[in-house]
């Protein structure tokens, strides 16, 4: 290799690096915090969760493949689909909170469905690709959990349908109403 070339190819590595290590910094995300009984608690900046070996042991084989393999449970197959009492859902993975019950609706697609999330920085959508369709996947803003798809055919206000997997979510009654 000639001497150019090689500071060249010295510099590209350098560069790689340098993109790894900023990408590997930009490790935090601001979202808002919730009380189990659904107030908001104010914005945090709080570390990207990751606890892949963890996971594989404590959830359930239907919630990992769905939150960490981008899997889906199968419509209906889940009881509380379609239940309605008030309360708040958190992230099965990391306890971020996602969704307020009182923003569920019935879709009758047979998977909850809600026409907003709690907080719009505790979810982020990406644009999926997946089997030839294009679909706006949502994930959970602080350890990347595959949640579900959002969809613009919901109800009033926000026009919006977040069709989720219950196995991506814990459910936390409201115990007070
Ligand atoms: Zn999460």
């Amino acid at each position: 290799m000639q001497r150019r070339n090689f500071l060249l190819a010295l510099s590209g590595l350098a560069w790689l690096g340098a993109t790894r290590s900023w990408a590997a910094a930009v490790q935090s995300v601001s979202v808002v915090q919730f009380s189990d009984d659904g107030k908001a608690l104010g914005r945090a900046t709080l570390a990207k969760v990751s606890k892949l070996a963890e996971w594989k042991k404590t959830l359930s084989p239907l919630a990992f493949h769905v939150t960490r393999e981008q899997g889906t449970e199968r419509a209906f197959s889940q009881p509380s689909y379609n239940t309605h009492q008030a309360g708040i859902y958190r992230c099965v993975c990391c306890d971020n909170a996602l969704f307020d019950a009182k923003n569920k609706f019935d879709s009758g697609t047979g998977w909850p469905s809600f026409w907003q999330p709690i907080a719009a920085e505790n979810v982020r959508n990406i644009e999926d690709k997946l089997f030839g369709m294009t679909r706006t996947e949502v994930q959970c803003a602080l350890c990347d959990a595959h949640l579900g798809h959002v969809f613009d055919d919901g109800p009033k206000p926000t026009g919006l349908r977040y069709c989720m997997n219950a196995v991506a979510m814990r459910f936390i009654p409201d115990t007070k109403s």
